[in-house]
């Protein structure tokens, strides 16, 4: 695979911010949005960040600065959104199982609104009619996404309202004089069949049928990038022509022009980052060769939480020969990076470099064994900017109070 960043870049960042570092490239986002403006170039689409991938205020000013929208979870980055300089007519919350008053602050604010069970519906147009528009999420029940945990379209799922349901929707909608300016479906992440968006797309047609004044249809995201070479990735490029034409057919059908909004995350972001550790030491068992690094999932949960594999490069030692490792971290816990990887050899102090830690990274991080979050770096156009300080020992008491 293509390596953006060379390993004497990473070195010297690394020595620089010190270690565990993530670095973000901006280059490589705008790369990523340029593709998908490209592949959709002759559709009226929208792309909405869906910032819970990677929410540093300095990401999502990027993101902004490059002409995207904003995909927001929680009206927490509804508000890192605003103060990043998004208008509101550029975020679209979609939250799940918040209270009313959530969805009502989003409301407030001015925002997309997008809202996944009944409960809310029927409050909301309860309270506001049809004076502020509404996106209703589905769950088409359409299977999608590369592991259980991130699939989020099937029966079991807690996400969006079942189309089985559709009958009492409209019920609501009719008593409560809703505005539904919009319908959407997220079947989950790691996509990487184009069918699964055009079934979907075909399901939400049909639905479409059924809320004259929608002018959105929003397919989500969870396109799937590459972790290792080989790797089947959504063709975006296929995706574009066939959603183009799938519209295209639609707009012929019932003379109405929709705009197709998607919600890309991992897609802009993945890529884009680099994690990078120090080899602390090599432990030679009766089994295995480990490489214990000064990191652990407290720092990058894939690997552990969703069985991800990362691609891992020994940067300090690139023309070493060959040997197989297990590598893991320093936490008190088994966390295992990756298992029988070759690389090579590693000596005590190497640096490590992971690829593809831009989206769900230092996001999902934590303070688990009262370690601290590393720092993070974004690359503007190869020039490095500090963007979070690694959290220092004070941090850990922050918030606490000692009453003893
Ligand atoms: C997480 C999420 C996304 C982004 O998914 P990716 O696989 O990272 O692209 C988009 N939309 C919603 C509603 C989400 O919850």
């Amino acid at each position: 695979m293509a390596d953006f960043l060379s390993n004497d870049q990473l070195v010297t960042l690394a020595k620089e911010y010190g270690t565990p570092l993530y670095v973000y490239n901006a280059d490589q986002i705008r790369g990523q949005y340029n593709k998908l403006e490209k592949a959709f170039s002759k559709c009226n689409a929208r792309f909405f960040y869906a910032c819970k991938a990677l929410s540093n205020i300095n990401v999502l000013k990027y993101v902004q600065s490059i002409g995207a929208s904003l995909d927001c979870v929680s009206i927490n980055e509804v508000k890192l959104g605003l103060k990043a300089g998004f208008t509101p007519d550029r975020i679209l919350f979609t939250p799940n199982c918040v209270d009313f008053a959530e969805v009502d602050e989003g409301k407030q604010l001015g925002v997309n609104l997008n809202i996944d069970n009944i409960s809310i519906l029927e409050q909301f147009g309860n309270k506001y009619g049809g004076s502020y528009p509404i996106c209703i999420r589905f769950n088409p029940h359409i299977m999608g996404g590369g592991n259980y945990k991130i699939s989020t379209g099937h029966i079991d799922s807690k996400f969006g309202i079942s189309i089985h349901q559709l009958r009492h929707i409209e019920r609501v909608v009719k008593k409560t004089g809703l505005h539904v300016a919009g319908i959407h479906m997220h079947t989950g992440s790691d996509i990487k069949d184009v069918n699964v968006f055009l079934q979907g797309l075909e399901v939400m047609f049909d639905l479409a049928r059924h809320f004259p004044d929608i002018s959105f249809i929003d397919l989500g995201s969870g396109f799937k990038v590459p972790y290792q070479d080989g790797d089947v990735q959504t063709d975006i490029e296929l995706l574009g022509k066939k959603v183009t034409q799938a519209f295209q057919q639609y707009e012929k059908e019932t003379g109405k022009s929709i705009q197709v909004w998607f919600e890309p995350g991992k897609f802009l972001v993945s890529e884009s980052g680099y994690f990078i550790v120090k080899a602390n030491v090599i432990k030679q068992t009766t089994a295995t060769v480990f490489v214990g690094v000064n990191s652990g999932f407290n720092h990058l949960i894939r690997p552990m939480f969703y069985e991800a594999y990362h691609r891992i490069k020994n940067i300090s030692h690139p023309d070493g020969p060959e040997r197989i490792y297990t590598v893991v971290g320093n936490i008190c816990e088994t966390d295992t990076f990756a298992w029988d990887r070759t690389l090579n050899e590693v000596r005590e102090s190497d640096l490590l470099v992971f690829y593809n830690a831009g989206a769900y990274g230092f996001e999902m991080s934590s303070n688990f064994n009262s370690r601290l979050k590393p720092a993070e770096v974004l690359l503007i156009e190869g020039k490095a900017h500090l963007i979070r300080k690694r959290d220092e020992f004070q941090d850990l008491l922050r918030n606490q109070l000692e009453v003893l």
